[in-house]
């Protein structure tokens, strides 16, 4: 029987583990994790710090001697593998508590060692306030730490998905909480003006964000960060949350092949470039499934995926793994913002041309109670129609209309087909157009030439240009706020009005989110004008001003 040793033993390591033994009752398999935990729930550790998850061990998803005994694993908790020796296949191994040093044989390896996170040189950043937020010890120590100081100001470094997650559970907890973050907007996954949405929530959540700036020093004993910008803040407890690095010391010490953001390298069946030794989870570098360039995705799910396809592989099945996509999802207060796919920042940079759509329908039928608008935006290929990805933000619906586009983006399906999802309605949860259906419609529309399209981004520069812009909406609405420079034309009128349009210039029309703008394209360009409508309208225009 084959000697399998895996290192990490937490979402991609225990994962592995319990697969493999369904697969192959005699295998022998031993995991070695550093921690005391094992199995533990990563992804819930911020509810805890607020109390949402009141019980800790509901975060102990599986404890050493009930996965022990369930599966007949050998678990070596507490212990670390200190070093790799492909050549004879074997670990050196450290025993945390006890010091002592052993070595272990192998016949295939498993790496699902994580990622940790960053820390900047900053000596101030050892001060006893400043936390990271990994594994449960450390959101032990958050948690004791605001029981027994009670802090009053929290600093959060990092608008990534968990610093977004601690500063809402920080503020849940009674904290006043600032978030610190060095790029123009939080939530790198989405795009600046879906972001814009998530900033104004957490802002009108009492969360004080600094967008723009990072921090150049941490002063006083933690109790004071230093921004570059020469700001200074008070900061009773700092979390610090930049990003992750993949944990890759091992293998480069053995001399595995390393990517270029120092990702472990696989092949599709996820080994190394040593074939005994698989990689999986935070630690490797993937392909991303929608550009085919080499990336990183430090999420669970694809951890999860891969566990799955190494212990198939090791017992023999012909698996591989496609790439991950980046499907990934987080809640603001009650606002949820998702994504798939790629987005305008990572095409731009790659040169891959693509267009872009917004609207924002209700997430189900306006008669019946609780509908929320959703902002969704869609990124496909105008050519051909390969949806590119996609993202939404609202308060309801969310979820499900991404986790649709992020199957549809898996099966290959074009925007046209985008149209044709029959998806469940009945008014609590949809429209009879759910809104997958819509944006379809809307980027169908543009591919078959119904109508061109200008962006947000774009207006200023056009109208500054003598571009001439059209509010189709009441001059009720538009009194409430509208675009510098344009012209209020309400849709009603605009089939009376015709003549006061220019003949000689491309008219650029606009409404509230889009809608009404695509039916006065349509009146205009059947009519001899020349016509191009917001994406979005004047909702998706002033999300980000
Ligand atoms: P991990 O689960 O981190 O496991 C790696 C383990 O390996 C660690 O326990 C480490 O101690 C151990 N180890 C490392 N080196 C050694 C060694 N040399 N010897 C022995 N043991 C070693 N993802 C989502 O998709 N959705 C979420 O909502 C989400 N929320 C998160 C919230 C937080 C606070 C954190 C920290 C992560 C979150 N993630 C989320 C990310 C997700 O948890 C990771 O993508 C996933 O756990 C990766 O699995 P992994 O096996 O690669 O690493």
């Amino acid at each position: 029987s084959k000697k399998i040793v895996i290192v990490g033993g937490v979402a991609g390591g225990a994962t592995t583990a319990t697969k493999l033994r369904r697969l192959d009752e005699q295998a022998e398999i031993i995991m070695y994790e550093r921690g005391e935990f094992i199995s533990f729930a990563n992804c819930g550790l911020p509810y805890h710090i607020s109390g949402v998850i009141e019980e800790r061990s509901k975060l102990l998803v599986q404890t050493v001697k009930g996965m022990e005994t369930r599966y007949n694993i050998k678990i070596r908790n507490y212990t670390e593998v200190k070093s790799i020796h492909p050549e004879n296949k074997k670990i050196t191994a450290q025993n945390l508590k006890t010091g002592e040093t052993f070595e272990d044989s192998y016949d295939v390896l498993i790496l699902s060692p994580g990622a940790k996170p960053i820390v900047p040189p900053i000596e101030g950043l050892r001060s006893r306030n400043v936390f990271k937020l990994r594994n449960i010890p450390d959101m032990d120590k958050i948690k004791s730490y605001l029981d027994e100081k009670k802090p009053g100001n929290a600093v959060v470094i990092g608008g990534g998905f968990i610093g977004l997650e601690m500063a809402e559970n920080l503020a849940e907890a009674g904290l006043s909480v600032t978030i610190v973050e060095k790029s123009t907007q939080v939530m790198g996954p989405v795009d600046l003006e879906m972001a814009a949405i998530v900033e104004d929530h957490l802002r009108a959540n009492g969360v004080e964000l600094i967008l723009g700036d990072g921090i150049q020093d941490v002063l006083d004993n933690g109790s004071e960060v230093l921004l570059e910008s020469g700001k200074s803040l008070k900061s009773d407890i700092i979390i610090l949350a930049i990003g992750v690095m993949p944990e890759n010391g091992l293998a480069k010490d053995a001399g595995l092949e390393l990517g270029e953001r120092g990702g472990i390298k696989v092949n599709g069946h996820l080994q190394t470039s040593d074939e005994s030794i698989y990689a999986l989870g935070d630690a490797i570098e993937v392909t991303d499934f929608v550009n085919g360039k080499p990336t990183m995705i430090p999420l669970a799910w694809p951890a999860n995926r891969q566990a799955h396809i190494v212990a198939h592989h090791i017992n023999g099945k012909d698996i591989t793994y496609p790439g991950t996509m980046g499907t990934s999802i987080v809640k603001v207060f009650d606002l949820t913002a998702a994504v798939t796919g790629n987005n305008e920042k990572t095409l731009k940079r790659l040169g891959i041309p693509y267009e872009a759509v917004h609207i924002h329908p209700l997430s189900h039928a306006g008669y019946y109670p609780g509908a929320e608008a959703i902002s969704l935006k869609l990124i496909f290929d105008k050519k051909t129609g390969k949806i590119f990805g996609a993202q939404a933000v609202g308060k309801d619906g969310v979820d499900k209309r991404i986790d649709v586009i992020s199957t549809a983006i898996k099966g290959g399906l074009t925007v046209h087909e985008l149209q044709e999802l029959e998806l469940a309605y009945a008014p609590p949860f949809s429209s009879a157009k759910d809104p997958v259906n819509m944006a379809g419609y809307v980027a169908a529309n543009i591919m078959d030439g119904m109508f061109e399209t200008i962006h947000w981004h774009e207006v200023d520069e056009l109208i500054a240009n003598g571009g001439y812009l059209v509010d189709v909406r009441t001059d009720k609405e538009c009194a409430n706020g509208c675009i510098a420079g344009s012209v209020n034309i309400p849709l009603d009128e605009l089939r009376d009005r015709l003549d006061e349009l220019p003949k000689d210039k491309t008219i650029l029309i606009t409404c509230q989110v889009g809608l009404r703008g695509y039916l006065a394209s349509r009146i205009l360009s059947q009519n001899g004008f020349r016509v191009k409508n917001l994406t979005g309208g004047f909702k998706t225009y002033s999300m980000y001003k």
